[in-house]
């Protein structure tokens, strides 16, 4: 999940919802939006995915 922002020039910028950090800015084109924001490993977003997962380890070792 990303922010996108428009600068006056028309470049954009992006932001990660899940960390907040800026991944990216002054960036031309959508399409090299789409490719730094995949390039981005979220701290964040992993320990949310370690969390998830371990909530559903639990819960298969507990049923009920
Ligand atoms: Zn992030």
């Amino acid at each position: 999940m990303y922010n996108h922002t428009q600068n006056e020039n028309g470049t954009y910028n992006t932001r990660c919802l899940y960390c907040f950090m800026t991944v990216a800015s002054s960036i031309e084109s959508e399409k090299e939006l789409d490719l730094l924001e995949a390039r981005h490993i979220c701290p964040e977003r992993a320990l949310a995915e370690l969390l998830e997962m371990e909530k559903t380890i639990v819960a298969s070792r507990h049923p009920n």
